[in-house]
Order: structure tokens, then sequence, then C-alpha cells
């Protein structure tokens, strides 16, 4: 994210020094601040991606499953399946010796990716469950308990927030060329996050929305609070600006407050519910480095204030403190999927649903 010296992001220009001609239709080169929740995000925030990946938790592996359980067209979903293959995230495997059809099945990289799920489902569960609640009770094997993930400090195991964490520059800051068709590309509907199961994942990536909305958000982190200098770090135009900041204050992640009267300016400053991304968004970031930067490392290092260290963030269960793996987690649904149109596909270890189940959930 952000460094010390040369916060300053380039847009590439011609000979004279005027914008090349193509910078405005958006097919310049932009140089952007190396960043592993941007990475990892990259691959999220499309909404298909997500939850295809979503599905294989629950346990689908064959092309049919994913297609039922998400009604997706056909072409889309062959394509997401090849990119999360030739991302690395999904490896395909025979049904059988004999058999030509392949399943897809998680590699390791892709099972990983399941802390930050659940780190996006307790900030949805926290503050976007209706009044039915969360839909899903996670049950950890491991401890035999209810279990409610927190984002933690490798070292000391205590949950980290955003006050509590400082950050500097690793040895992967810097800067990378961004092609342009990603940068310009426009982002599925956000609506489609919410197809299929009720989930408090899609509901959080529905919020944190597309890509810039996303940078916004990491730039308040770094105390990024106003219009000129957002715009100056971002490199982004002022009309998509205003637009994303009103949206981010409709929804709650940012509330505006006037620092000026003559004339009147408006800064920008996370809300509660804004700052408890951070846990999110740190999980993100280990995903990030730990499969997809460079070979020069990270490009940020925490620093946990209360022990002093640097960490990586970890996703544990809040009774046992062990780190959460898919395969030691069950659910509870608080929901009937025949409500969604979306056949009932448990994991291996999922506890079967029930309409309407009273939970007894320890304190
Ligand atoms: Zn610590
Ligand atoms: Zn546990």
């Amino acid at each position: 994210m952000r460094g010390g010296a040369g916060r300053k992001r380039s847009i590439q220009t011609t000979a004279a020094g005027r914008s090349a001609p193509g910078a405005r239709r958006g097919t310049a080169r932009v140089r952007e601040r190396n960043c592993s929740v941007a990475r990892t995000l990259g691959i999220l925030s499309d909404a298909w991606t997500f939850l295809v990946i979503r599905e294989a938790y629950f346990g689908a592996k064959r092309f049919e499953t994913f297609r039922s359980s998400l009604g997706l067209p056909r072409a889309t979903l062959i394509e997401r399946l090849k990119r999360l293959t030739e991302q690395g995230i999904f490896r395909q495997e025979r049904y059988s010796e004999t058999s030509q059809r392949v399943e897809y099945r998680l590699t390791e990289s892709g099972l990983e990716l399941y802390p930050c799920f659940l780190a996006l489902m307790q900030f949805g569960d926290r503050w976007l469950a209706g009044p039915k609640g969360p839909p899903l009770r996670l049950i950890h094997h491991t401890c035999n308990s209810m279990c409610r993930p927190i984002v933690a400090c490798s070292s000391c195991l205590e949950e980290v927030t955003a006050r509590r964490a400082t950050y500097r520059d690793g040895p992967g800051a810097g800067f990378s060329t961004i092609a342009p068709a990603r940068r310009a590309r426009r982002s599925s509907d956000p609506s489609q996050f919410l197809r299929g199961r009720p989930s408090s994942v899609s509901n959080t990536l529905q919020l944190i929305g597309d890509r810039w909305s996303f940078l916004i958000i990491r730039e308040a982190f770094l105390g990024s609070r106003r219009f000129d200098r957002l715009q100056s770090e971002l490199k982004i135009a002022s009309n998509i600006l205003s637009d994303r900041l009103a949206r981010l204050v409709t929804t709650g992640i940012l509330a505006r407050r006037r620092y000026q009267n003559q004339p009147e300016r408006f800064e920008y400053r996370l809300t509660d519910m804004g700052k408890d991304l951070y846990g999110p968004l740190i999980a993100m970031m280990a995903w990030g480095d730990r499969w997809l930067a460079g070979p020069k490392g990270p490009p940020l290092i925490l620093t946990h204030r209360d022990c002093g260290k640097d960490f990586t963030p970890l996703v544990i269960c809040d009774r046992c403190r062990k780190p959460v793996a898919s395969h030691d987690m069950g659910y509870q649904l608080n929901y009937d999927p025949q409500d969604f149109g979306a056949p009932d596909v448990p994991g291996p270890r999922a506890v079967p649903a029930r309409r309407k189940a009273r939970l007894n959930v320890p304190p």
C-alpha cells in the first residue's frame, strides 16, 4: 500500500510530455502501487468467480453441479473454470481412469482462500445480516464448538484491529504497470453477488463494490481523507471519485464531515463499520502475499502494537485459537436452500440443513 518515498503514480506520457492519445479512451498504461489486497480482490471481485469458489467450498466439483447451483450460462462457467484453473485455484482431475470428464478440485491455494471468506463473512454477519440473523452458523470440528473466526496476530494470537497495527514498506513495495484492460474493466453487476444462497460474504463483497471503491477504502485506511488527495493518489476521474464516495457514504463505510466553511469543504472518514473492514482486508493481504506476491516478497509489513512484533494475519477460531481450515469447519444453515432455487450441496462434514433451525449458541 502506501510507502514513504515517491507516492506518485504516473500515466505514461508521450515524448512531448502530453498524455498519450490513448489516455482519453482509457487505454493509457498506468503504474499502480503494489498491493496484495488489490491482487486478491482482482480475483474475488468478479462476482461469478467468487460464486464458483464458494460453491466449491460447499462441495461442488463437477461442471453440472456448479451450473445447477448457480444457474450460470454455460459459456460463462466454462470461462471462469478455465481462468481459475490457470490461476492455480482449481486443478482438473478425471472422474475415473476410464472417464474423459473432469472434476474441478480446489488446490492448496484455493483452499487457503477459505479464511478470507470467513473474515468477509464475519464482517457481513456483524453489519449486514437482516432480522433473521446470519445465514450460516459455523461449527469448528477441531474444538467441537460454535465458532466466530477472528483475524489475529500470528505472534500473540490476539485479535488485530486497524488501531492496533502499523505498517511499513516490505521488500516487494513499489509500482507495477497495470494492464489498461484490467484497470478499465467494468465490474460485474454487483447484484450478481447475491445470487443463489444468502451469504454474508456476498453481502460484504457487494458492499465493497468495484475495484475503485476498494482502492478508496484502502486509501482511507492509509489516511487519505480529502477529495484532492484521493484524486492525486489514485489518478481517478473526478466524476468516478464523486460517484464512489457518494456510494460509500450511502452504504455507511465512510462518513462525510465538513472541515472548512468558506468555501465549504468536506472530508471522508471511515465509520466504525468501515474500520471493521480492516480484518477482511488484511486476511486477503496475507493470501495475496503468499500466492501472488512476486519474488521480492510482500509489499507491506504489518506490526502489532500490542505485542510489538511483525505479524502475518491469521484467521483463527475464537474458542480454541487454532487457524481455521475448510476441512475443519461445519455449517448449520439458517435458511432453507430450496427457497433460493439452489440445490443443497453440503460439504462432506456439513451439518444437514433444517428449516428455521433453532441453535444453541454458546455465549
Ligand atoms: Zn501480536
Ligand atoms: Zn475452535
